[in-house]
């Protein structure tokens, strides 16, 4: 069967794969294709600009693709090979709600003429708190951007700072200098509360973390796709969006008989947006959301050269699950790690108070990888890897 590209396929690429499996022969434009032994083949082919007719035949029966090249008249990106019209990620900039701005009470003009005294030296950060010696309280806000990133800014204060000091080797609190006033304090665990206090002349502020411990957290599984979103196909026909979610039956199952609640954004073939996704996850509270899926290629590179899988974050509080999670599949499976990206995508970037992180298992356009992907070994292996490595990262 040929899975890829479909009839009337619109690229503004040179080149596109064919992808697709055959019992016997493979002939593309009257040339022999190589079949992989798993019956699996892929062969990338150039384009011209305009109208291309290929000519396949799959164990002795022939039929035409018809593919238009257009030219590339932005620098958009290419439709990624899926089954059904590609849907883009929303990756539009939308800021932040639920902002809070914590201004200290006592700010007034006394506060304004006395802070032009002040000259910021220094910054001591312990694993909860921040104490910042001054003359005199400045005039300064503290705002939450979410559970995991504060902004602080300091006002008028005159700065000599060279160091920001760290009493301990691992804080939980790490702070970027983003102006000569303003802050950026990024937390490891979530914080609940906060307390601010001007004494001795030192400004304090004090931070109450919210234990990251799984026992407490409900897990959000979000199986990618679903619907008429068919995701990425496999040269066997296998949509993606059934892959994703018989992983995340398998991986709730999995968590659950370790005690660990779970709930998953879809538990059937329901189409969902990707704002629904996260709508879920906050509407329950999940303190931890992981997104399964398949990976696939635009139609310019060559689906032959890239396998493995890959861990996908957004907010850096994010990165050391990413992280955690790639040790331990790099650990126990033979497939090629593919790497960990910081990636702008919705159900990473929308969900700033969670733990987000999203997973692409493999390659399922890959002539090889695929049949592994697809397999139901693969998958409770893969399934009780995931498990493990959440209740170990909850413990750690
Ligand atoms: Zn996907």
């Amino acid at each position: 069967m040929l899975v890829y590209p479909p009839e009337g396929h619109e690229t503004d690429s040179k080149r596109i794969f064919v992808l697709g499996s055959a019992n016997s022969s493979c002939l593309i434009n009257d040339s022999n294709i190589r079949l992989e032994r798993n019956g699996n083949f892929c062969k990338l082919i150039q384009l011209k600009l305009g109208e291309n007719k290929i000519q396949i035949n799959i164990d002795g029966k022939s039929f035409t693709r018809t593919i238009y090249a257009i030219p590339n008249a932005n620098n958009n990106p290419n439709p990624i090979a899926y089954a059904r019209p590609y849907q883009a990620f929303n990756t539009a900039n939308s800021e932040y709600k639920n902002h809070k701005t914590i201004k200290p009470s006592t700010q007034g003009a006394i506060n304004k003429l006395a802070s032009s005294k002040n000259i910021l030296r220094s910054i001591l950060v312990s694993n909860s708190d921040i104490s910042i010696p001054l003359n005199s309280l400045p005039d300064y806000t503290l705002e939450k951007i979410n559970a995991y990133h504060y902004k602080l800014d300091l006002g008028i204060i005159e700065q000599d700072l060279d160091w920001i000091h760290y009493s301990d080797l691992n804080p939980e609190i790490k702070i970027e200098k983003i102006s000569d006033t303003i802050f950026d304090i990024k937390f490891q665990k979530p914080v609940i509360n906060h307390k601010i206090k001007f004494k001795n002349q030192v400004l304090n502020i004090s931070f109450t973390f919210k234990e990251v411990s799984l026992r407490n957290l409900l897990v959000c599984i979000d199986p990618g796709h679903g619907g008429s979103q068919f995701g990425a196909i496999s040269p066997k026909g296998i949509f993606e969006k059934d892959l994703n979610l018989s992983l995340a039956i398998k991986l709730a199952s999995e968590l659950n008989q370790r005690g660990i609640k779970t709930i998953l954004t879809r538990d059937n073939d329901a189409e969902l947006s990707l704002s629904e996704r996260i709508k879920i996850s906050k509407k329950n509270k999940c303190g931890l959301f992981i997104s399964l899926h398949h990976n696939a290629l635009p139609d310019a590179r060559d689906p032959n050269k890239e396998s493995g899988f890959s861990c996908h974050y957004f907010h850096e509080h994010s990165f050391d699950l990413a992280n955690f999670i790639s040790l331990k599949l790099k650990a126990s499976s033979k497939q090629d790690f593919a790497g960990i990206y910081k990636q702008n995508l919705h159900v990473l970037r929308e969900n700033p108070d969670t733990l987000s992180v999203l997973i692409e298992l493999g390659y399922l356009i890959h002539p090889l990888e695929s049949d592994l992907l697809c397999k139901k070994s693969f998958q409770t292996k893969t399934a009780r890897i995931l498990a493990k490595a959440l209740l170990e990262f909850g413990r750690s």
